[in-house]
């Protein structure tokens, strides 16, 4: 990790002018500089940058942040990334925070794997190419296989021979260390000496995000039918499976371009789709997607469609699929290809177009993937309805943003024919009982069970709200409102950000994501200091979950965009229509709490009314008054406030 005074040394050097100059031609407009949004196709410039407020903005697709933020974007980098990237730009030392010598170690020690990584890919590319073995036995096969020269370029693919030492011995002569051989997994250590994990075989090198050489997959060529199919590299400092993608460097720019990533099983899958142009696909690796799989395409997008087998191992990995991506707040669409079809042979029997096609026209969201499949033909059987119904909403409930909940409820209850207030209820009922839990695992006396390193943000019910009111804070804070407007609230704070908190403050509402209030609380202690610059505060924050959260928020475009689309207005140009949004975007928060309180006494009622709690229930009755009566008024307000 970066010191914090290093990072604002680097905040404060990185001019995002200059910045972004460096990747797009930018004209002087006012106080502005305008040109051709980099992060999606257009002809006119919607891309604007402020030099005075340290901002960029597309008002076009909606992209926009500070100077960090860029890079990360521009160049898909990490955060921490994308600051060592400022920091070299402009000269600045990076200190490392409290660097142990444990670390430092470990800093060199990764560095020297990537190394030898990096040399094994190469020397496996050249035994495809430059050896009679190679050719006959590997490269013959993969032209058997289809998969085209250019492609084999394209994602380094190379071949391991059958000599159990030939790439150790070759290494070590070239003066790699053993020790950096063994970490990798790229060589296994024996009483007789080193040998090669990959013998016999065809490899896939494995890219991180940025292009390194991680780790490698191997097909074996071998006609012995003992010998693992595919093996690939152990987990280690370099390499962790379930962070990794494959094909995601060469897939990420397709993937902001089509704002959609296509998931499929496996190496050969990702290249023949490339094969035939379709370059948005990445792979999980012959392992169930993870949460951290997610998290990495949601860096990208937030639409996924997957497309696997149709046997029924193909069926179960994609309802796996399915749950996880909904849960990360996902969009997810679904393609079965024809039974004893995989993706690969799809691929190779089909042109691009036809490919192209077949996915346009098979894609169903999730709803229709499981009626279709769990109901099948027995489409009139009430009892087998309930199920399909009961799982369906199991899935929903999953969806971490109301809006779109919504609209798959209302999907669902047309699509099955029952009652959108039955799937609300039933959804409530589910997030009531918290989150699902796995058996729990007996742990021997007086040892504790694991607990992961860093705990998930919990989900609360109110995140799109909530997230949608940090952003506001953090990119137009600091804003003064002139009060052009005759919205007397908005005229009575200085700025965005005294609005915002203020008006929390007026109805003593706290954040109900623990993070974001965390936000809120700072905030307000910072108002009173005319040097704070919320952006700026937040991303070099101690505490690391508010810097990554932030520098989340700044990057994403999706937010708003989502929650403007209900309401059918688009975000043109949200800066400047802020004075119309703000007391939008508050009484918008405000009407889903209250809804949220709905939801609760109605079910409570419902409880009530089973056990036959008359009192109780006259109680209950009256706050949902108050709560209708408050909704009534509020709905007024947001009518007021709303699309012209
Ligand atoms: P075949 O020629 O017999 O079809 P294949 O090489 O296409 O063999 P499959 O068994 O069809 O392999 O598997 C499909 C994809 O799943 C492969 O492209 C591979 O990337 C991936 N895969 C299968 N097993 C593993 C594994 N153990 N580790 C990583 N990936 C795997
Ligand atoms: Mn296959």
């Amino acid at each position: 990790m970066i010191d914090q005074a290093t990072v604002q040394k680097i905040f404060d050097a990185a001019n995002i002018l200059e910045v972004v100059s460096g990747f797009v031609s930018l004209k002087r407009r006012g106080t502005n500089y305008v040109g051709l949004c980099p992060f999606h196709n257009e002809k006119t410039g919607s891309f604007n940058v402020s030099p005075e407020r340290g901002i960029y903005k597309c008002f076009g697709c909606g992209k926009g942040g500070n100077a960090v933020n860029f890079i990360m974007e521009h160049e898909q980098m990490s955060y921490v990334e994308a600051l060592r990237y400022l920091a070299a730009k402009y000269g600045i030392p990076v200190e490392e925070r409290e660097l142990s010598e444990e670390q430092k170690r470990e800093r060199g020690e990764r560095e020297s794997m990537l190394v030898v990584s990096s040399y094994a890919k190469e020397y496996f590319m050249d035994q495809l190419h430059r050896t009679d073995e190679g050719r006959s036995v590997a490269l013959s096969y993969l032209r058997q296989r289809g998969i085209p020269l250019e492609m084999i370029d394209k994602f380094g693919i190379g071949y391991s021979p059958v000599a159990r030492d030939a790439f150790s011995r070759t290494a070590l002569e070239k003066g790699y260390k053993q020790e950096y051989l063994i970490k990798t997994g790229l060589c296994v250590e024996k009483e007789y000496g080193l040998v090669d994990r990959f013998r016999e075989r065809v490899i896939f090198p494995v890219l991180d995000i940025a292009g390194k050489v991680i780790a490698f997959g191997g097909r074996t060529m071998s006609s012995d039918k003992k010998l693992a199919k595919y093996v690939n590299s152990p987990e280690s400092e370099i390499y962790h499976k379930s962070q990794t993608l494959y094909g995601i460097y060469h897939a990420k720019k397709s993937i902001v371009q089509q704002d959609r990533c296509i998931l499929v099983e496996g190496y050969t899958d990702v290249i023949s789709f490339h094969a035939r142009g379709i370059e948005n696909v990445v792979a999980s690796s012959g392992t169930a997607l993870t949460v951290e799989q997610a998290r990495l395409i949601r860096r990208l997008t937030p639409n996924v469609t997957i497309i696997y087998d149709g046997d029924p191992a193909g069926i179960n990995a994609s309802l796996r699929g399915i749950d996880l991506l909904l849960e990360q707040g996902l969009n997810v669409r679904i393609v079965l290809l024809p039974e004893g079809e995989d993706p690969d042979s799809f691929a190779r029997g089909h042109t691009s177009l036809e490919l192209s096609e077949f996915i346009a026209r098979e894609e169903t969201d999730f709803i229709s993937f499981k009626t279709r499949l769990l109901l099948g033909d027995a489409g009139g059987d009430p009892i087998k309805r309930a199920g399909v119904i009961t799982d369906i909403v199991r899935s929903i409930a999953k969806i971490p943003d109301n809006i779109i909940r919504s609209v798959y409820i209302r999907e669902t209850a047309m699509q099955m024919e029952v009652e959108e207030q039955v799937l609300c209820a039933e959804i409530t009922k589910i997030h009531r009982q918290g989150p699902e839990r796995p058996p729990a695992i007996p742990v021997a006396q007086g040892t504790r069970p694991a607990v992961p390193e860093t705990l998930p943000v919990p989900v609360s019910p109110c995140d799109v709200e909530e997230r949608a009111l940090i952003r506001y804070l953090l990119l137009y804070g600091t804003l003064e409102l002139d009060g052009e407007t005759g919205e007397e609230e908005v005229s009575r704070a200085a700025t965005v950000g005294e609005f915002i908190i203020r008006e929390l403050e007026d109805d003593e509402l706290t954040l109900l994501n623990p993070l974001y209030n965390t936000i809120r609380e700072e905030y307000q202690k910072q108002l009173a200091s005319p040097s704070f610059l919320p952006a700026r505060h937040f991303i070099a924050y101690p505490d690391e979950r508010v810097n990554a959260e932030v520098a989340d928020i700044l990057s994403d475009p999706y937010e708003l965009s989502k929650l403007w689309s209900r309401q059918g207005n688009l975000v043109e140009s949200e800066q400047m229509k802020l004075v119309d949004f703000l007391p939008k975007v508050l009484n918008n928060y405000k009407m889903r709490r209250l809804e949220i309180l709905i939801l609760d006494i109605n079910n409570r009622i419902l409880e009530l009314q089973n056990d036959g709690n008359a009192e109780e229930i006259v109680e209950c009755i009256k706050r949902k008054k108050a709560l209708y009566d408050l909704r009534g008024r509020l709905s007024q307000e947001l009518g007021r406030t709303g699309v012209r």
